[in-house]
């Protein structure tokens, strides 16, 4: 009887629902291939990096293609990581393959082979010693006698810049010889722990008598020591001998703030986040794995880290939009942070100002620990909040004469302003005087529905912000040749220009995407400030990270069209923006003071939010959602399609609406998109709404595979996203 042969499992980076059957590569047994390992195979032309997740068994006679090699000697991913990974797959009904992909730093899912995370130094060598007496004076020298005692490769570029060319002299003599070093002995904490109040002892203390997976909600105003909690909790963890991950958002991952954590923690604190180089990520995410780095904080993906040794996670500023990915594989980082904490056997601690009604309606419903910072910390008040009302006032740059006055009397008293606009550019909209003519994105504009292209570079360029697409300001108008084309509106930009004319003698300085690409670069642009008097404007880069002690006055600009957007989630957007913009005035022992300007002072969401803060809009905002059946009292996925021309999305979506019927969900659409065009594609979607994740997911379970079969399918970009964070 002929024998079938045994065969690998193959989870690869491909858009496919499926694993792939290799032979194991030559001279190696199936049977010696464990699961978790990474593996080089033949795909089409290509050669491509995946991860073994089973074995398998062909008939015999079947053609099969080889695996080419396994770039390591044993799992990369396995035990709680893999499974959490696999498990995450299955919920958001992804192609496991590009979830591991996902989860993997570039270079290793690249195959390349594992970089060293070893350190590495320099002592003499025998001969060394002998001959050191007798060197000549110089560079070789001085290092030599460095070199007497062994020195790390990290403290040698520190101590003597450029040591590796009079290294190389004695090399060639055989003086010095390379060693491995011993794991960095723990630097010595620089700073102490502050002594914690009773409500950031409370807090402590319920963190660390934590048994297993317990999720707390940290809810604490702005400056009330929720990372004076973690820290000490952290601290706590890492004297029981366990690892830490914090996961920070996109712009709070400050230098400012690592520092604060190194300078504490006495240990290795590993940071990773996107301005690392692919082959830092790879060596941050094996030191995770091989225990070096006991403290890890990083954004987004660093929620894919693994932890041999796990003992806590926090997730800071656990509202922030930046957790949710965009593209490709649309992961939650808190929600998976959660997964993760729970499979761990850890605590999980979500903290933020201004909780997301999701982590709010979970802490009510009694599933997660509910804790609470009800002041700031040490001497600093909470600003007062003003409303100016700019109805038929005369506005300049968009601003009102309460807030020019508000800001000259900050400055004269020595302080600092910071101007928010959520609105990057000169001007969001050119408009023709005389015709009425507006500039608008060719890529992105449909028939029913223009979009304006902003003016920037003080009316000089024009670019669209859901596209890229760029291109000169016209010289005349092109319909009717006038040359009265006027921005309209106000963006950073535009506000920077009037601040500077106005306020002629102090620092104005623009913070936002156009401005500041790199978060060094706003490093720079707040030490430059240092504490002078001066102005900062900017989008929501400036509503968290770097803290700013001599900031009195806040002011917020333009923020009536998050009053009356479509969707569903933006009230609590608006109403977490303007807390957390506010929370930046007064941090320290200055009193601080907020002034939003607005069109509709009497809106419900600006009042609640006025008289009850946060909590109180967080309510009303609830029992809203309660009413409608939205999120968190319902539970959505999307799924998107995208074509040059419109009825492909249209026939892709009405076939998936037919194979959803008879399931227990509410189907709506096929719809246009919020945004139904863009950068050329028509885009349309279909929403599916449940009242419990279990129908929605034994819909998806049952439909996918279908989809993915449909004729339809392959004239479409297309996608699922579950639990979307837009509509
Ligand atoms: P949050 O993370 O809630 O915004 P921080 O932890 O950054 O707050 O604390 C705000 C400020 O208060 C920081 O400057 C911090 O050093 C200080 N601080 C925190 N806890 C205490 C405390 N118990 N006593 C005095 N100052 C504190
Ligand atoms: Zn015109
Ligand atoms: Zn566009």
């Amino acid at each position: 009887m002929p024998v079938p042969v045994p065969t690998l499992q193959v989870a690869l980076p491909v858009p496919l629902p499926r694993l792939f059957d290799y032979l194991p590569p030559p001279g190696i047994a199936a049977a010696e291939v464990a699961v978790g390992q990474r593996v080089r195979v033949p795909f089409g032309s290509r050669e491509l990096c995946g991860v073994v997740l089973g074995h398998g068994e062909a008939a015999p006679g079947v053609e099969l293609r080889a695996a080419l090699a396994l770039p390591d000697p044993a799992p990369l991913l396995h035990g709680e990581l893999l499974a959490s990974l696999r498990w995450l797959a299955g919920y958001l009904h992804a192609p496991v393959g590009e979830v591991l992909a996902t989860a993997l730093p570039a270079a290793l899912r690249r195959g390349e082979p594992l970089p060293d995370t070893t350190r590495h130094g320099w002592v003499l060598s025998e001969a060394g010693r002998t001959a050191l007496p007798g060197l000549r004076a110089g560079k070789p020298r001085a290092l030599a006698e460095q070199l007497v005692d062994p020195r790390d490769e990290d403290w040698l570029d520190a101590t003597l810049p450029g040591w590796r060319a009079p290294l190389r002299r004695l090399r060639e003599r055989g003086l010095v010889a390379r060693i491995v070093l011993p794991d960095a002995p723990a630097p010595a904490p620089r700073t102490a722990a502050f002594s914690p109040n009773p409500e950031q002892q409370a807090a402590i203390a319920a963190i660390t008598a934590a048994q297993g997976f317990t999720p707390f909600l940290l809810e604490g105003v702005t400056g009330s020591g929720k990372t004076e909690v973690y820290l000490q909790a952290i601290a706590a963890c890492l004297a029981r001998g366990r690892q830490a991950l914090v996961l920070v958002p996109e712009i709070g991952l400050t230098p400012q703030m690592l520092a604060r954590f190194r300078d504490r923690l006495g240990v290795s604190v590993l940071a990773l986040h996107s301005g690392l180089g692919d082959g830092e990520r790879a060596a941050a995410w094996l030191a995770a794995a091989r225990g070096q780095a006991r403290v890890i904080v990083g954004t987004r993906s660093a929620v894919f880290v693994p932890l041999p040794e796990p003992g806590l996670v926090v997730v800071d500023e656990e509202h922030d939009g930046s957790y949710k990915q965009f593209d490709g594989i649309r992961y939650q980082a808190r929600d998976f942070a959660l997964v993760r904490a729970r499979a761990l056997g850890v605590p999980v601690v979500l903290g933020s100002a201004t909780p997301s009604l999701e982590s709010l309606h979970n802490a009510q419903a009694g599933r997660y620990v509910h804790l609470r910072l009800r002041q700031r910390a040490g001497a600093a008040q909470p600003p007062p909040v003003r409303v100016v009302d700019v109805r038929k006032r005369p506005l300049q740059a968009g601003l009102s004469p309460q807030a020019l006055e508000a800001i000259a009397s900050a400055l004269a008293a020595g302080g600092q302003v910071l101007v928010f606009r959520n609105r990057r550019g000169y001007a969001p909209v050119l408009l023709c005087h005389d015709c009425g003519w507006s500039a608008h994105c060719p890529r992105c504009s449909s028939e029913e529905r223009p979009m304006p292209m902003t003016v920037h570079a003080q009316g000089k360029r024009l670019q669209c912000h859901h596209c890229g697409y760029r291109k000169p300001a016209p010289p005349a108008c092109p319909d009717c040749a006038s040359l009265a084309l006027q921005p309209q509106g106000n963006g950073t930009e535009r506000i920077e220009e009037a601040l500077q004319a106005r306020f002629a003698d102090v620092p104005v300085l623009r913070i936002d995407r156009g401005s500041t690409g790199h978060r060094d670069a706003l490093q720079r642009h707040f030490d430059a400030l240092g504490t002078r008097p001066g102005i900062l404007v900017g989008t929501q880069m400036l509503a968290k990270g770097h803290d700013l002690p001599n900031l009195t006055l806040v002011v917020v600009v333009g923020i009536d069209e998050g009053l009356f957007s479509a969707d569903f989630r933006s009230g609590e957007k608006l109403a977490q923006l303007l807390v957390q913009v506010s929370g930046r005035a007064g941090r320290a022992a200055r009193a601080g003071e907020v002034l939003v300007q607005t069109h509709h002072p009497e809106h419900p969401l600006l009042q609640t939010l006025l008289r009850g803060g946060y909590p109180a809009f967080a309510q009303a905002e609830l029992a809203l959602r309660e009413a409608a059946g939205l999120p968190p009292f319902a539970h959505m996925a999307l799924l998107r399609a995208e074509a040059r021309h419109a009825e492909p999305p249209q026939q892709f979506l009405q076939a998936a609406r037919q194979a959803l019927q008879g399931f227990a969900l509410e189907v709506a659409g096929p719809l246009p998109a919020p945004m139904p065009r863009r950068a050329g594609h028509v885009r349309a979607q279909l929403v599916l709404c449940a009242n419990a994740r279990a129908p929605l997911h034994v819909a998806l379970q049952a439909v996918m595979p279908v989809l993915y079969a449909l004729p339809e399918a392959r004239r479409v970009r297309w996608s699922l996203d579950v639990d979307p964070a837009d509509l």
